[in-house]
């Protein structure tokens, strides 16, 4: 996992928006960036980011919020769709260290669940595999390209 201090720009996750570092981006639009977590809690796990930076909840742009929940809805669709088949998905912002966050630009975590995975889900808390990303990337942009 990439740290602030391998960044380029301080941000690791401005470094992928301006593809100066690499990712399996599965969604991307005018505003938006989607793409997989790379210590993934379940498989699938994507987040949600603005392209323009901001660090967390108090200071992205309210106007920001539709484009960021409608990229989360084709996620999370996708992520309900053949490939992948989860019944749920969870939708986070961790804003703060107190609350966890620990990457500083803004971004909402959506997390495929199924009926019954409470003992998997915590396992992959405590974890974070990150399995084929690739082959997980290919298929959920698949996923989301059938929905256009
Ligand atoms: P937070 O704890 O801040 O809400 O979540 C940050 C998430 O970013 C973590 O789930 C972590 O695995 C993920 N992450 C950290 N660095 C990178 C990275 O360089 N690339 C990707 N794809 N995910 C990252
Ligand atoms: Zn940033």
């Amino acid at each position: 996992m990439s740290t602030a201090g391998d960044s380029p720009t301080g941000c690791v996750f401005c470094d992928i928006v301006s593809e100066t570092s690499p990712a399996h981006v599965v969604y991307s639009d005018d505003d938006v960036i989607a793409f997989l977590d790379i210590s993934p809690v379940a498989r699938g796990h994507t987040l949600v980011i603005p392209r323009r930076h901001s660090a967390g909840l108090d200071d992205v742009d309210p106007a920001l919020g539709a484009p960021l929940l409608a990229a989360a809805q084709r996620v999370a669709k996708a992520l309900k769709g053949s490939a992948f088949r989860a019944h749920g998905v969870n939708v986070a912002l961790n804003d703060g260290r107190a609350a966890m966050q620990t990457v500083f630009h803004t971004h909402i975590h959506v997390i495929p669940r199924r009926h019954g995975d409470k003992v998997s889900f915590a396992k992959g808390l405590l974890t974070r595999r990150s399995g084929d990303l690739a082959a997980i990337g290919t298929e959920l942009r698949a996923e989301i390209a059938a929905q256009r």
